[in-house]
């Protein structure tokens, strides 16, 4: 199945139990803008490269749109549609004042240096600054870009449009960026698991857990799981899977990889197992952090946890979602569980607004409460509806932007 038809299913079935009329279903499945672009840069040696870019609009009903931009080589219009419109129902089950996008550039950014990286931001921002802006289309940081990123972007981008730095979130903090952003996801992922095992009745230090990737989100989520007492047992990436069944000295891992590139790889304080092994370790709590679809009908049957918490964007396909669901696996959805990156990220555009900086304890704090105050009620829309944590999230977000169109007549 396609990234976007995945998204759609999720949609269609919340729809389901809102019995929301076709005509409604359509409007709000329907990009506002699809954008494809030529993005042509030197390399160092001087040839010219090029690559696609792309920016979705998916939605706009509730404000401004908001959506990361992905440096992959996975990256195709149809991943972006699918993560654009998870954007879209993220920022309405957290109730930020936002609608969805998504951007990104079909490339492995670990094939180009710095300046080569500098080079192509700067195209796609020639290409595509005219749809972006601080009031229409805020971009931000996901896998494979970071915050040296944001700000080539919002410099070219200012070239044309003068100075603005809400144009863009995930800044470096010397350049108007929010302290914490760079935590934020991972950060918010921990806080959802704390709450989560709250709700299921297991100790913290009961909750063995296993996190698939170590990038940005993995490690962050990892370091706040380590401090609140949940032995974290394995942690994966590419190179492999590492695991100490006691559970893994976090902070020593943090270390080895921003002193390796990133990598996990070489790291000898735990037993070294194939990458792929970690979906079906003996845990409590599985975290996927790193890329979508990595949990499908061919491997669903391995999964041992009972619980998982989708950090990464779209980690379980359909067809792997009903046979876990029916294995009565408790699965914390993406739109929720990931949420607090562009939580930060709306705080960041809030203080660039106000040209007023919070303190790190302010968007800890603030972080927590728009989170917690999330988590409560797609828990108890559960309950009371009694269906998934999913569904119970896509049909509060479904409500509010069906809500926000129909106030502003429907064609914004
Ligand atoms: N790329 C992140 C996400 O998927 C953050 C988006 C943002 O901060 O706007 O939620």
């Amino acid at each position: 199945m396609r990234a976007s038809e995945a998204t759609t299913y999720y949609f269609n079935k919340a729809a389901d139990q809102l019995q929301l009329p076709e005509w409604v279903r359509k409007l709000l499945v329907t990009n506002k803008r699809e954008v494809t672009v030529q993005v042509a840069f030197e390399r160092d040696d001087g040839r010219i490269e090029t690559v696609l870019g792309y920016r979705v609009q998916h939605d706009n009903a509730r404000g401004p749109m908001k959506g990361g931009l992905r440096y992959h080589p996975a990256v195709d219009l149809d991943e972006v549609r699918a993560l654009a419109a998870l954007m879209t129902w993220k920022t309405a089950v957290v109730e930020l004042p936002y609608g969805g996008a998504k951007g990104g550039i079909g490339i492995d950014p670990k094939t180009l240096t710095k300046r080569e990286m500098e080079r192509m931001t700067r195209s796609f921002v020639d290409q595509i600054h005219e749809i972006v802006g601080p009031d229409s289309d805020i971009p931000a940081p996901d896998m494979g870009t970071n915050h040296e990123v944001m700000a080539w972007f919002r410099s070219q981008w200012e070239k044309y449009h003068g100075f603005n730095p809400a144009v863009i979130t995930g800044k470096p903090v010397e350049e108007y960026g929010a302290r914490g952003r760079e935590e934020a996801t991972g950060r918010g992922v921990g806080t959802m698991a704390v709450k989560m095992m709250k709700r299921l009745n297991i100790r913290p230090d009961q909750c063995r857990t296993a996190i698939q990737g170590f990038g940005n989100v993995g490690s962050h989520a990892g370091k706040y799981l380590h401090e609140a007492a949940f032995p974290v047992v394995a942690v994966s990436d590419l190179s492999g899977t590492y695991f100490k069944p006691k559970g893994l000295n976090i902070p020593e891992l943090f270390s080895h990889v921003i002193k390796n590139k990133g990598s996990l790889e070489g790291y000898s304080g735990a037993e070294k197992l194939p990458a792929e092994d970690l979906l079906g370790l003996d845990v409590d709590l599985l975290i996927p952090a790193a890329l979508g679809d990595v949990i499908t009908k061919s491997n669903a049957d391995r999964i041992r946890a009972k619980t998982i918490i989708e950090a990464a964007n779209g980690p379980i396909d359909p067809e792997a979602d009903e046979i876990l669901e029916a294995r009565n696996v408790t699965i914390l959805p993406d739109i929720l569980a990931n949420a607090g990156g562009v939580t930060v990220s709306y705080f960041e555009w809030v203080q660039n607004r106000q040209h007023y900086r919070w303190s790190l304890d302010r968007v800890r704090q603030e972080l927590d409460r728009t989170l917690t105050d999330a988590f409560e009620q797609v828990w108890q829309e559960a309950v009371t509806r009694k269906v998934s944590l999913r569904t119970a999230a896509f049909m509060l977000a479904i409500t509010r932007v069906q809500r926000a169109s129909e106030l502003a007549g429907w064609l914004i």
